[in-house]
């Protein structure tokens, strides 16, 4: 079955639908969204202001003018070839969900007609009895709603056969309850707004609003799917289970930044078009360090835009695949002894009017807003270092954090030399932070921060990059959702927290009040700034002398989401229960995971990986008693050979025991808690150690008898 895949791939041409798209990509950026170029044309006008507003969160939609945009929204959509609408909202499952139902209306018995009512628009009510609420919803209480949110544009989804027009929407219970990942991004960001606005006006800075800004580089794998569909484990974990390490991997870093094949390419490009076509400014595309591995990354947005538009982009780029007989992994680490995929997080704040708060060349003239953003930032993430790892908590994340293409589960901040030299000399009250010819004159060449500062450290788990900070923990397969509204609520805290104290200080200005509290937090903060490798074993030692978190198992990382501080940082946004839901969705999730990779490895094991040894022992043990018989001597080495291969598989069928019995045993834990510990603690180490003798037979066993195609294929055949 491998060698016929192999052939099938031999004879594989590039698809045509990737190659070339006629219209240019200005041409066809959003032409599947609701775009308000559309809507002006289709609405009247006051109509028309009302969703304007409310695509800006000034204002609701106004009941009365439901139906009219219902209509409009119908009428753009069957022009595109809808048939169905759908409310399209983000559970806690980590996926997104959708329903779809058709636009017709029975008219008479023989005649239905098209229709789409503002009703229907505006809210949803699917059977939300699957959904996880983490025990906020019993079942037989099972509904949840979906509302639109008009701050995120519909638009129509065509990557599959049917086309579909998308509504953007919120799901909540019927309590209330929060069950989805957007409420609490656009919760957060009020937050931020309201803080940041603040610092502005203090600082005298012209803004009548701000918001997070988001731009996600996306890792992912591409395999042929011929020899995906060969393994089980790819089918159903997204990664592999079993593989011994290819004879060539990453190591000559052939593959980072090189020429693009041309089927990838293909697919790439179709893609790439799709998602312009929804809005999605995809502007950088490249190879990245391992074999097959690639990056996709977009223009930055508004972070709640930016957050749909990522998970829109990771569903067009699995569908899309399928087109080109090929498959998209999104797995943090599909393969074992190679870099695993991130999704790196670029987040700023931004005003109205286009200021990036963390650029200071922006303002080159008034600089002390951003110094105290800096202050306030390295200060939340120092007091929320462990509610950072929550967000970045997976069990796939797990084999990728601390590997050595992430960093580890220590959540420090680089900042660069040329804010180090300001921190240090502000610490030390060094006299060259003075009110002079500036607005708020620091003394120091802040402009130079973007060229200087740019990746001087890709060993950071948060690097602040010259104009933006760069959070690398999150996995490829995570939403950012969690980790922006983290970012936006203890951000937003920890500036209140510092603002207080300026506006209470008695300096003869507002920088000689605002400087004491800015050293301060510097000083308080301080552990969290590092500079040097995070990959190295001194770091590990350094860190821990001072007392930073490091979360090495995800299933501990989990615990932040209930802390105190947490709950405290997230009133407004999210409910102590809600959290705890959080928590146990997460909990849950994790088990589940854990479980299917054991059953997957049990399967695998038995059914395909034994025999197959067995085959071989039999052929070994049979040709050397034929020869030694034959040739009357010893065979020392052939004897050896079989000793191996049957101590082996002596050696599997034990570890595979184990690893049942482990999986036995955690299944019978009462509380998920203790279920999470046994995965985590017992089950996971006897998987690793199953592992090691099953890829040991993959290198000893008969190639022709071995069912599971290998890494050298699934990388390298294309
Ligand atoms: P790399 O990290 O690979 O060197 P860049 O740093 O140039 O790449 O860009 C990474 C991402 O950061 C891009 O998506 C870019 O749009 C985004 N980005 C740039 N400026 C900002 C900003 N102010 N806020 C959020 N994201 C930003
Ligand atoms: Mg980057």
């Amino acid at each position: 079955m491998r060698a016929s895949a192999i052939e099938k791939i031999g004879q594989r041409r590039v698809a045509k639908e990737g190659a070339g798209s006629p219209t240019t990509s200005s041409e066809s950026f959003g032409t599947h969204v609701f775009t308000r170029s559309v809507m002006k044309k289709m609405l009247p006008k006051d109509v028309y202001h009302n969703v304007v507003n409310a695509m800006e969160g000034k204002e609701q939609i106004k009941p009365e003018f439901a139906d009219s945009i219902a209509v409009a929204m119908k009428e753009w959509a069957i022009e595109h070839g809808a048939t169905h609408y759908s409310h399209w909202f983000q559970p806690l499952t980590g996926a997104t969900a959708e329903k779809h139902d058709a636009f017709i209306d029975l008219l008479s018995p023989d005649q239905v007609v098209e229709r789409f009512s503002g009703k229907q628009l505006i809210q949803g009510e699917p059977d939300a009895s699957s959904f996880p609420s983490g025990g906020l919803r019993s079942t037989y209480e099972a509904r949840g709603y979906t509302g639109w949110d008009p701050t995120s544009p519909v638009f129509v989804w065509k990557a599959g056969d049917g086309v579909t027009l998308c509504i953007p929407s919120v799901f909540f219970s019927w309590t209330g309850d929060v069950l989805d990942s957007k409420i609490p991004i656009l919760r957060s960001d009020k937050k931020i707004r309201d803080a940041s606005l603040r610092l502005l006006k203090l600082t005298g800075i012209q803004a009548s609003d701000v918001h997070s800004t988001l731009g996600m580089e996306q890792e992912y794998f591409v395999v042929d799917r011929a020899l995906r569909d060969l393994r089980p484990d790819l089918i159903m974990a997204g990664r592999t289970v079993f593989g011994a390490e290819s004879p060539k991997g990453q190591e000559l870093q052939d593959h980072y930044f090189g020429t693009v094949k041309d089927r990838i390419l293909g697919y790439m490009c179709h893609f790439e078009e799709s998602a312009l076509r929804l809005g999605i400014p995809l502007k950088t595309r490249h190879n990245e360090v391992a074999p097959a591995q690639h990056e996709v990354a977009p223009v930055f947005e508004k972070a709640a835009r930016a957050v749909d538009h990522n998970i829109l982009l990771m569903e067009l780029m699995r569908q899309i695949a399928l087109k080109h007989d090929l498959v998209c992994l999104l797995h943090e680490k599909p393969f074992q002894g190679l870099n695993g995929s991130g999704k790196h997080c670029n987040w700023s704040l931004a005003t109205d009017r286009g200021i990036n708060l963390l650029d200071p060349t922006d303002t080159p003239e008034n600089n002390l807003h951003f110094l105290i953003l800096l202050t306030a930032i390295l200060n939340a993430v120092h007091k929320h270092a462990a509610l950072l790892r929550a967000s970045v908590a997976s069990a796939g994340n797990d084999f990728r954090l601390g590997g050595h293409e992430a960093p580890p589960a220590i959540f420090s901040v680089y900042v660069g030399d040329e804010l180090q030299r300001l921190i240090d000399s502000i610490e030390k009250k060094q006299p060259h932070v003075s009110y002079k010819k500036r607005k708020y004159d620091l003394g120091i060449e802040l402009s130079h921060l973007t060229q200087d500062n740019t990746d001087r450290n890709r060993t950071s788990p948060f690097a602040f990059t010259g104009n933006k900070f760069e959070f690398r923990a999150l996995g490829s397969s995570q939403s950012g959702a969690m980790f922006v509204a983290i970012m936006n609520v203890i951000v937003a805290e920890s500036l209140h927290q510092m603002l207080n104290e300026i506006e209470k200080g008695k300096g003869a200005n507002l920088i000689e009040s605002a400087m004491p509290v800015i050293r301060k937090y510097l000083k308080a903060s301080k552990d969290v700034r590092f500079s040097g490798d995070n990959y190295t074993q001194e770091w590990l030692k350094e860190a821990k002398m001072r007392k930073l978190p490091n979360i090495e198992k995800s299933f501990y990382a989990f615990d932040a989401l209930k802390a105190e501080t947490t709950i405290k940082a997230f009133e407004g946004v999210l409910t102590q229960q809600e959290l705890e839901s959080r928590y146990e969705i997460q909990v849950e999730t994790y088990v589940n995971t854990l479980n299917i990779e054991a059953n997957l490895m049990i399967d695998i094991c038995r059914t395909q990986v034994l025999p197959a040894a067995v085959k071989q022992q039999k052929e070994l043990a049979k040709s050397l008693s034929l020869c030694q018989k034959v040739g009357g001597r010893k065979l020392p080495k052939q004897l050896a050979q079989l000793k191996k291969l049957s101590n082996t598989i002596e050696e599997t069928l034990k570890r595979l025991d184990a690893l049942e019995d482990a999986q036995a045993k955690a299944i019978k834990q009462k509380s998920l808690k203790a279920k999470g510990k046994v995965f985590c603690e017992q089950v996971a180490p006897k998987g690793a150690d199953l592992r090691e003798t099953v890829d040991t037979l993959e290198k000893i066993v008969d190639d022709r008898l071995w069912l599971l195609p290998k890494y050298r294929e699934l990388l390298f055949v294309m």
